[in-house]
């Protein structure tokens, strides 16, 4: 019974903690502050010892398909109709994009997950599936349609295109504006997730940058088809988030835009925070207005979906007061 409550009490929540490697780049430093036992991260520095538990960590040898096994089932409960959110989170640097895109040689949990739900779909008989696609940037509280046919409604200077948040009665959420285009197979789906990349990417002059600063959501909608007469089509979202860093700007010294934009990463990571804490605490409000991020987020970081965090850590000992903040982030929630 006891242990049936800590289930229950986690619920739909899972927190992930992925330390990144030393790159082949990097000098390696001999002396790590941080320390991986069993599922906890242990921070020793400057004589103090703190220790988070997370549901796993993935030591920096992990690979990505260590991280789509977790995956999985999640994608499986989307298929079955729950709505899903995995949450890439960390510092600028320590492989949110990695997790949630990969590269070429070495893809992440969005190719898989898009290669995944058209294989595990066309084996079911009994219902048929339609899928579709969207992504959105948001960038210091404006939505961008990152596969908005027109060149000129992917700008950021352009208000009259940018999508709107509708949040009905029920508190679904529809984004009023944004492109959804059919994906009918894995092929189209990558096209369409690439060209939505490339969006991302051309429209700032530094990939690194404009990264750190938004964060992009990628979506896919599922819509079940039962055979039995008359039935209707269930539908559920799958996002993806890959978050802004959460590094705290006042530190480096931002000034201007750049202060404004990381202040406005900063606000919406913490309203994720409250809402995912909220959730876990079971409390009755939740704090889904705080944030644009949170607002479209809403019917897919509740009660009946489910949410799985990854939190990124450097393993640099100099960023060791960031990796302690980031899994901070993550006890609040548990
Ligand atoms: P972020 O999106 O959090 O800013 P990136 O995903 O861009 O960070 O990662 C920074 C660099 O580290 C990239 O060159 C990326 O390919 C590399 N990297 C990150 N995580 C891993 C990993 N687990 N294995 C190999 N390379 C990684
Ligand atoms: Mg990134």
């Amino acid at each position: 019974a006891a242990l049936n409550k800590i289930l229950d009490i986690k619920g739909c929540i899972r927190l992930f903690c992925r330390v990144r490697p030393f790159l082949s780049t990097e000098k390696r430093r001999i002396q790590q502050p941080l320390l991986i036992e069993s599922e906890k991260i242990v921070i020793k520095s400057g004589g103090h010892k703190k220790e988070f538990g997370f549901d796993k960590v993935f030591p920096q040898e992990a690979t990505q398909e260590d991280v789509f096994v977790e995956v999985e089932p999640i994608l499986r409960s989307a298929i079955d109709g729950h709505n899903v959110c995995i949450l890439a989170y960390g510092q600028t640097g320590t492989g949110k994009t990695y997790t949630m895109d990969g590269t070429s040689e070495s893809p992440g949990t969005i190719p898989r997950v898009l290669k995944a739900l058209f294989d595990e779909t066309s084996l079911e008989s009994s219902t048929s599936f339609a899928f579709s696609i969207s992504m959105v940037e948001v960038y210091l509280g404006s939505l961008i349609d990152l596969l908005a046919p027109k060149p000129s409604c992917r700008s950021y200077a352009v208000s009259k295109c940018n999508p709107t948040i509708q949040i009905d009665s029920k508190g679904s959420v529809e984004i009023e504006g944004l492109t959804e285009v059919q994906i009918s197979n894995f092929t189209r789906a990558s096209w369409w997730y690439n060209k939505g990349r490339r969006v991302r990417s051309t429209s700032w002059t530094n990939v690194n940058e404009t990264s750190s600063r938004s964060h992009c959501l990628t979506r896919i909608t599922i819509h079940r088809l039962g055979y039995a007469l008359g039935a209707k089509a269930e539908v559920s979202k799958l996002w993806m988030v890959d978050l802004g860093g959460s590094e705290r700007l006042l530190k480096t010294g931002a000034t201007g835009q750049t202060l404004d934009e990381g202040r406005a990463i900063n606000l919406s990571l913490s309203a994720l925070g409250d809402v995912i804490a909220a959730l876990r605490r079971k409390k009755g409000h939740i704090p889904y207005r705080n944030s644009k991020l949170t607002q479209i987020l809403r019917d897919s970081l509740g009660d009946r979906s489910k949410v799985m965090m990854f939190v990124h850590v450097s393993p640099y000992e100099e960023d060791v007061g960031e990796t302690s903040c980031s899994v901070s982030f993550a006890k609040r929630a548990r």
